[in-house]
């Protein structure tokens, strides 16, 4: 049986693949940073001498939502750069046969006309409050090319759009908007006070349920022969408002009349709105799970498992 290593397999994205393993007909490796810190090179080679994968899933990052990425500029830049670079030197050194890397499609650029492509990475500078994880990001992908280019391996990229499922970083402060909001909404209505959003509630995303970004990247492992970047992502349609999604989250909680934005804090980029047509193209049909179905899920996952969860 062929040997797929997942990097980042204790993650949010890691968890959800671990989940659909079963379906799949391959050994899976699934490391977190317990068994091996991706930033000491030695370590990582040990780890690749040990399992010697044929397929690599590299989903580990230093990653978080807005907040983070505009109070800790230096750790995203440089623990992303040097995990990337650690990693997909061990892939060549150790022939992987293939290595799906994830980008964001929050990396691209801030100014341009929608949606965006998988054509338009590199057309302009990404929004200031995720610049540092954004050219991080866009590094991996520089490399991928490059190892592609000068050794004609097979790295390549995805590119999904904001993720949100069980198992995330439920953290107040550093967690995406879905994460930290539901955790937000539990305490402020466990405590009878207003459920505090964060900025306008204006900005808009595209979400996808982490099950389904699972299912789409073992898609690309095993039927995207293509060496191009790849965006996975829900489509344009459903694009939603930060305020749609705290609504959804208060009414998953049975606490709707209470919320109130809190305009003093960063909207972030506007939106990103992400063109999923070649996805769509090579699949077919995909039915992603919808928004507020998610969300339900996500918070009874959370109220479930409140005691163990990262936050
Ligand atoms: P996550 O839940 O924060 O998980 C991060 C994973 O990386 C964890 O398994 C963590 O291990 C591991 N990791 C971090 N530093 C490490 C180190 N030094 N050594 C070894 N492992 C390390 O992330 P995610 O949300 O699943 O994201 C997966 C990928 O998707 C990332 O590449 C991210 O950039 C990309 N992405 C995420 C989103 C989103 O909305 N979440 C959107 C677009 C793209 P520990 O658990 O041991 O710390
Ligand atoms: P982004 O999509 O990369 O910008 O990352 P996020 O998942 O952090 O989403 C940021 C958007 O959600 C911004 O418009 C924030 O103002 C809004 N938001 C509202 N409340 C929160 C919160 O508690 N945490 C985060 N991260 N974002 C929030």
């Amino acid at each position: 049986m062929k040997k797929l290593l997942v990097t980042g397999g204790s993650g949010l994205v890691g968890k959800a693949i671990e989940n659909i393993s079963s379906e799949y007909n391959y050994d899976f490796f699934l490391i977190s940073s317990k068994d091996c810190n991706l930033l000491d090179y030695k370590e990582t080679e040990d780890l690749f001498e040990k399992y010697k994968p044929n397929y690599v899933i590299h989903l580990a990052a230093y990653v978080g939502g807005l907040y983070k990425n505009m109070n800790y500029k230096v750790d995203m830049y440089e623990k992303n750069i040097t995990i990337n670079n650690i990693v997909l030197k061990c892939c060549h050194k150790y022939n992987v046969e293939k290595v799906i890397s994830c980008l964001s499609t929050c990396i691209f650029p801030d100014k341009t006309e929608y949606p965006i492509n998988e054509n338009i990475l590199h057309n302009g500078p990404p929004h200031n409050s995720n610049d540092a994880y954004a050219y991080s990001k866009r590094m991996l992908e520089v490399l991928s090319k490059a190892y592609q280019e000068q050794y004609n391996s097979n790295f390549i990229c995805v590119i999904p759009t904001n993720i949100y499922g069980p198992n995330d970083n439920y953290s107040l402060e550093d967690g995406h908007v879905i994460p930290s909001l539901i955790h937000r909404c539990y305490n402020n209505k466990k405590n009878n006070e207003k459920f505090i959003v964060r900025g306008s509630g204006k900005p808009l995303r595209q979400f996808i349920y982490s099950e389904d970004l699972a299912k789409l990247i073992m898609w690309t492992l095993e039927k995207y022969n293509e060496k191009d970047n790849l965006i996975l992502s829900v489509n344009e349609c459903e694009e939603v408002s930060i305020e749609h999604i705290a609504r959804c989250i208060a009414k998953s909680f049975n606490y709707e009349n209470n919320i109130v934005f809190d305009t003093s804090y960063s909207d972030g980029q506007y939106k990103k709105t992400a063109d999923n047509g070649k996805l769509m193209n090579l699949i077919k049909k995909y039915n992603f799970i919808n928004i507020d179905n998610g969300i339900n899920k996500t918070v009874d996952w959370f109220i479930k498992n409140y005691d163990n969860c990262r936050k």
